[in-house]
């Protein structure tokens, strides 16, 4: 997660209710505040009011119910968290979801969507036949720990099923993604610098860290994007020690969490073994390979036949490197819908829509079931093949 960059694309604009505060980093405030003043100002919030009311009044719904009949939806998600959880202050935003949001998104899910499996996919690409009207697929990434104490709970309550994403290295780690770790640290302000500098300088990486203007979210992410040049050993003992001086618990899936989802209703898929762009290591074909073995080791031998690309990294060089290794069933971080052609439903690369706390919130944290309809409802829906 992190920096799913080459692929991903910004959340439509999370589009606000007028009686409700806008997030300060939301795109809807750029684009508000981009314009001219008053008049922009009113036009956006004429939109937003003919969008709530769109949803309001049903005809969103029915719209989507013909626009989006032969197009599947699958969903991202990263972490999910409550408010009260430790780890959620120092969680990156754009990759954490509060519980209460995801058990809304379910629900909201439920009542627009035909919710499939993984399985229910990969019959309808072998028979080549059709999926239920309106599917979505539920997929996570890399393998929080999170995902399987707070997530599998809220899904399996409401019955649902997820393909969970896992990179090979993370089972039984401690530390989140040395990105993360920064995060966390930095968003602590002027105290978590200095122990960055510290943690830096002690695992020998070469690096000098300028005190930013503030700890806001621009500026650490300014600095994260400053150490991604650091030797990556050296940058995932920064996590370890990150993580050994924090009183936080584990951030990412032990064995046994991997194990009981997989053994449950959830199916399991690799998500690269180092969780580096599998377009940037040497080779793809090693990385997918190895997190095959590792994913298959931990799962009884299991075999795991499902990828989603880390950071949403991909080229042909990557995808026949997967196909090579055996898997069947590619996602991508490319935010559209599935076009369920005629054509062939089968030897396709999936798009996939990144959900956003902050797309769908208002500053209070409440959930506007108008603001992800139009994030989902009005994707652009497209077909793209392996070959
Ligand atoms: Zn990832």
């Amino acid at each position: 997660m992190n920096i799913h960059t080459s692929n991903l694309s910004v959340p439509l604009a999370g589009e606000r209710s007028l009686d409700v505060g806008i997030h300060p980093t939301s795109s809807a405030v750029k684009r508000d505040t981009a314009g001219t003043g008053l008049g922009r100002s009113l036009s956006y919030k004429v939109k937003t009011l003919v969008k709530e009311l769109a949803y309001g009044t049903g005809a969103l719904d029915i719209y989507h119910r013909f626009r989006n009949r032969d197009n599947l939806t699958v969903a991202m998600f990263h972490r999910v968290l409550p408010r009260t959880d430790i780890r959620w202050a120092g969680a990156d935003p754009e990759w954490t979801m509060s519980t209460d949001t995801f058990s809304a998104c379910l629900h909201f899910f439920k009542k627009h969507y035909q919710l499939i499996t993984l399985e229910q996919l990969a019959a309808a690409c072998a028979a080549n036949s059709s999926l239920p009207a309106r599917s979505l697929l539920i997929t996570f990434d890399d393998g929080w720990a999170d995902t399987a104490e707070y997530a599998q709970p809220i899904l399996d309550e409401l019955g649902l099923s997820a393909l969970v994403f896992v990179a090979g290295c993370v089972i039984n780690q401690h530390a989140p993604f040395w990105q993360e770790s920064v995060y966390r640290v930095l968003s602590a302000g002027q105290n978590g610098l200095m122990q960055l500098r510290q943690a830096i300088a002690h695992c020998g990486l070469q690096v000098e860290l300028a005190q930013p203007p503030a700890y806001d979210e621009k500026n650490i992410r300014s600095i994260i994007q400053s150490l991604e040049a650091g030797d990556k050993q050296q940058l995932n003992e920064l996590a370890r020690l990150l993580q050994a001086a924090s009183n936080e618990p584990p951030a990412m899936m032990n064995a046994e969490q991997l194990k009981a989802m997989s053994t449950s209703r959830h199916a399991i898929g690799s998500h690269g073994m180092t969780h580096q762009p599998l377009t940037k290591v040497a080779s793809a074909g090693i990385e997918v390979a190895q997190a095959k073995t590792a994913l298959s080791h931990y799962l009884e031998g299991a075999s795991i036949d499902s990828m989603s690309f880390p950071h949403g990294a991909y080229d042909g060089n990557v995808v026949k490197a997967c196909l090579t290794e055996g898997y069947r069933h590619l996602f991508s971080s490319d935010a559209m819908l599935n076009k369920m052609d005629a054509a062939g439903r089968g030897g396709k690369i999936w798009g996939r829509i990144h959900i956003s706390e902050r797309a769908i919130t208002d500053v209070k944290g409440h959930f506007h079931p108008f603001m992800l309809a139009t994030s989902l409802f009005l994707r652009p829906s497209s077909s793209l093949h392996m070959d």
